[in-house]
């Protein structure tokens, strides 16, 4: 007799993502200590005994989405800066985060950005931000699988870390998050402009010594690209890849701006690029090739960027984007398939940010990351086509449940690991001094 499982989901629509891509329209998974331990049909997993049974009837069971590019503690300027492009736009966000972005005030950003993704359905994040740590300590205290880590400016920065401290800075948050469990350290610097070469190559050895991931942003406005011809004489993939920064495992933000050799050289190194078509879109920084990019083998992954320049963490609408912006700008309806763009936020996702033996899929072994969808709704029936749904159709209010790592974060729409009521009083308070400072600058 094998002991029981600790939560059984019973009767849903099961699209697993696993390597076969199975559905289950009357599907079980069961869970124990967090791990995904059993999949299949109600009838065959009946026998098992369980502490709970979930009643999954009507409802769609898929892995949690990988939000692979947001700036958490962003969510705190939301619509504070409008209408400017990338480079004005951030050197005027910078004056507010400087006044504004301290230890504490990153960390109730984060839960606020954490209260968004939850009730989105996003299970985890690739987070860049000032006190990395910060973010870390609320993703931890919410149950919410991150990856975060060390920033690289060459300027010091809110945080008051001179640049020369950085890399001893960085390799003490590597080693204090090493084991710490549903965070995943990771390396940052902002990109190679703000970052010299000598800066982004210490930060490729320090994620090499510590086995992490690499991430950046590259190539999202004309603009970086021919700052970067100037000052270097390549393209900002080509300095990357010259700098020996595509070496190991990488994931690159943007790469809206590409030319053949960088097609080829992203290619061959494995990078991934992650596409954040709403910021793109908002900052009029251009749309990303990426049925080009899926067409070369590279990788595509998608984010949402921060909340002050696509305004919101809403994955459903990223993916919507994701998979029709590359129909309209080609003309053809053929490109990005429904069911790509879901691999984008679960499997390839979760692969690409080198977690794909734990989570992105429901298949045995994984970690119990999962979201229960509501699809008793009007605009999702009827249903033929759940990836198509799940593109095109699905919305953030439809999902019901959010599990992490085996623990419910979202049940029935009720949030038991963050008081939203005082995370959005916190946030009212603050955002009365940040209003107030930026009227004393001209701004607001
Ligand atoms: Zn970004």
């Amino acid at each position: 007799m094998t002991q029981p499982v600790d939560t059984l989901f019973a009767g849903a629509l099961v699209v697993t993502m696993d390597e076969s891509e199975r559905l289950f329209e009357d599907g079980s998974v069961a869970i124990r200590d967090g791990e995904i331990v059993a999949v299949g049909r109600r009838a065959d997993l009946a026998h098992l005994e369980s502490r709970e049974t979930v009643d999954a009837a009507g409802k769609l069971l898929m892995p949690g989405l990988v939000n692979s590019h947001v700036h958490m503690a962003d969510s705190l300027f939301r619509s504070l800066v409008e209408d400017l492009p990338l480079e004005p736009w951030l050197e005027r966000l910078w004056i507010s985060e400087r006044a504004f972005v301290t230890h504490d005030n990153v960390e109730l950003g984060a839960r606020l950005a954490l209260v968004e993704m939850i009730r989105c359905g996003t299970t985890t994040a690739l987070d860049m931000f000032w006190f990395p740590e910060a973010g870390a300590d609320a993703a931890v205290a919410a149950g919410f699988r991150l990856l975060t880590g060390p920033i690289f400016f060459d300027f010091e920065g809110p945080d008051g870390i001179a640049k020369e401290d950085r890399v001893s800075v960085g390799e003490a948050w590597l080693d204090k998050y090493a084991d710490q469990p549903l965070i995943i350290p990771c390396v940052q610097p902002h990109n190679h402009i703000t970052v010299s070469p000598e800066g982004m190559q210490a930060a490729r050895r320090m994620a090499d010594d510590a086995g992490v991931l690499f991430h950046t942003h590259c190539s999202e406005t004309s603009t970086e690209v021919r700052q970067t011809q100037e000052r270097f004489g390549r393209t900002p993939v080509g300095h990357l890849d010259d700098l020996g920064i595509l070496d190991g495992p990488a994931v690159l933000a943007h790469c809206v701006h590409l030319t053949d050799d960088d097609f080829s050289r992203l290619q061959r190194t494995g990078a991934a690029a992650i596409h954040n078509p709403l910021s793109n879109l908002k900052l009029g920084s251009g749309i990303a090739p990426v049925a080009r990019l899926l067409e070369e083998g590279v990788p595509v992954i998608v984010g949402t960027d921060g909340p002050v320049s696509s305004n919101d963490l809403d994955m459903w609408t990223a993916m919507r984007f994701a998979g029709l912006l590359q129909r309209g700008a080609n003309q053809d309806p053929l490109l990005t398939p429904a069911r790509d763009v879901v691999r984008m936020v679960t499997s390839v996702g979760a692969e690409a940010l080198g977690l794909g033996d734990s989570i992105g899929r429901i298949t045995e072994g994984r970690r119990a990351d999962m979201i229960l969808i509501d699809l008793d709704r009007p605009h999702l029936t009827p249903m033929f086509d759940p990836y198509a749904h799940l593109v095109y159709a699905v919305g953030r209010d439809d999902v019901r449940s959010v599990m992490i790592d085996g623990r419910f974060v979202m049940r029935d729409r009720a949030l038991p690991t963050l008081d939203e009521e005082t995370v959005l009083a916190d946030v009212g308070l603050l955002a009365e001094k940040i209003r107030a400072h930026a009227a004393t600058i001209g701004t607001a």
